[in-house]
């Protein structure tokens, strides 16, 4: 109960959850579905589009591939949470206030964060004005029209983690006429148990992608790329899929951030330095024991139910939890018909188990589209999006 409630003020209790990726999504259905209609609390989600945007889909959307038209406030539905469309311009954490880009100013008492990432575009020069990205519905629609256009010529994805990967493959499966070269640090799949990392090389170099594993990119150019050795790889179109960098707004309003602009979080998914914001999702640095999570959607949703069961426990007079995390896969698509999914530890490090071929493609698309799903199940069970593995000792902290 807030101090205004107690002082007999008939304001509810108001919590503004930012963004409706995986993590703002579970946080607002986990939260509306909690409070019900309850008349002293109101749950509000902002986000820049009204369409959820599936981000485990934009390499397939890059490709011209149809994918589901997914509501936001049609899920929202029967919850009593309000939906706002709108890009938040600013947080004023002292005023607890959000400004949105048509200058609405909307309050709030309790507030998640969970704006996302995207990749870093100022990571090197030429990022911004001559490459493609994955960071939403819009930008993964516009390479495909681009793709669709090209007929022949070179596609260069730059970065080697899992998002290069499955991009590169996509290309290549969906335009066997294009050249796909691959760039990047790392070897694809140099996380994986080395037999699934292997394969997963073998599955790139089936699909006809070129992979360069140990190469730096220092600037990228309107029909190339330049690499540290002075080196140019020609490409009619370069994706950018490296590095990851938050939205500023965090840091601007005085939330202590990492140095990727990822809000610090406490045990309890709080802002170390505003405990009425919870950070959620990609936005967020949470530690475990293990270290820093890293962005998943199967960390991601976690994060959001976990602080709408907390700020409910708080709302009842009781102390939030602390947040336990543990990875358990990696799926990896390589186009349509053909996946690797790395079994893992709680820490992310990778076990001796994989799978390959038709059955982790299948795999890997009941993972894709299990989060909408599992909304709906939340509005009528809220407790049924409480169950992720929890870590065990690679998470219990000792006493
Ligand atoms: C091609 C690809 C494949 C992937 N595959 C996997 C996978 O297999 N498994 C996995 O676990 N992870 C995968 N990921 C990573 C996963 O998508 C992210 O970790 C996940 O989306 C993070 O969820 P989130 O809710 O924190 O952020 P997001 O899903 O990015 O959502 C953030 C939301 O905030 C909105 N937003 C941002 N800024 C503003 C603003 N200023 N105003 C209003 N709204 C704003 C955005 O529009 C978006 O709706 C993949 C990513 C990509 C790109």
């Amino acid at each position: 109960m807030s101090e205004r409630q107690e002082a007999g003020t008939a304001t509810p209790h108001r919590v503004l959850v930012l963004g409706a990726g995986y993590a703002g999504m579970a946080a607002a259905v986990q939260l509306a579905a909690r409070v019900g209609r309850r008349d002293d609390v109101r749950v509000t989600l902002v986000n820049a589009q009204e369409r959820f945007t599936e981000r485990l889909r934009l390499h397939m959307t890059a490709t011209g591939q149809r994918v589901a038209q997914l509501g936001i406030p049609q899920l929202l539905e029967g919850t009593g949470a309000r939906f706002v469309r709108g890009w938040v311009t600013a947080v004023d954490a002292d005023a607890r206030t959000v400004r949105i880009d048509d200058d609405r100013v909307l309050h709030y008492d309790t507030l998640v964060y969970g704006l996302g990432g995207v990749a870093d575009p100022a990571a090197v020069p030429g990022v911004e004005d001559h490459a493609f990205t994955l960071d939403s519905a819009q930008d993964a629609e516009l390479l495909a029209g681009r793709l669709a256009r090209l007929g022949s010529g070179t596609v260069v994805v730059a970065g080697t983690g899992l998002t290069g990967v499955e991009s590169a493959a996509e290309i290549a499966e969906r335009y066997p006429e294009l050249t796909v070269v691959l760039l990047g640090r790392g070897e694809p799949g140099a996380a994986m148990h080395p037999n699934a990392g292997a394969y997963l090389r073998s599955a790139l170099a089936r699909l006809g992608v070129e992979v360069c594993g140990a190469v730096e990119v220092v600037k990228v150019l309107p029909h190339a790329v330049g690499l540290a050795g002075g080196e140019r790889i020609a490409a009619d179109v370069v994706l950018w899929t490296c590095g990851t960098r938050t939205s500023p707004l965090a840091a601007a309003a005085g939330l202590t951030v990492d140095e990727r602009g990822r809000v610090v979080t406490d045990a309890t998914l709080r802002s170390v330095s505003h405990p009425d914001v919870y950070a959620v999702g990609d936005a967020a640095a949470i530690r475990q024991r293990y270290g820093v999570m890293h962005g998943t959607c199967q960390g991601g949703m976690p994060t959001g139910v976990h602080a709408a069961v907390s700020i409910v426990r708080a709302l009842r007079g009781k102390r939030p939890r602390p947040f336990r995390f543990g990875y358990y896969h990696t799926p990896v698509s390589l186009g349509r018909h053909d996946a690797v999914v790395q079994f893992t530890r709680p820490d992310d490090s990778p076990r001796r188990v994989y799978l390959t071929g038709r059955t982790a493609a299948r795999y890997k698309e009941t993972v894709t589209a299990s989060p909408w799903p599992t909304y709906g199940r939340m509005k009528k069970a809220p407790a049924s999006g409480a169950f992720w593995p929890r870590g065990g000792r690679f998470t219990r902290e000792e006493r």
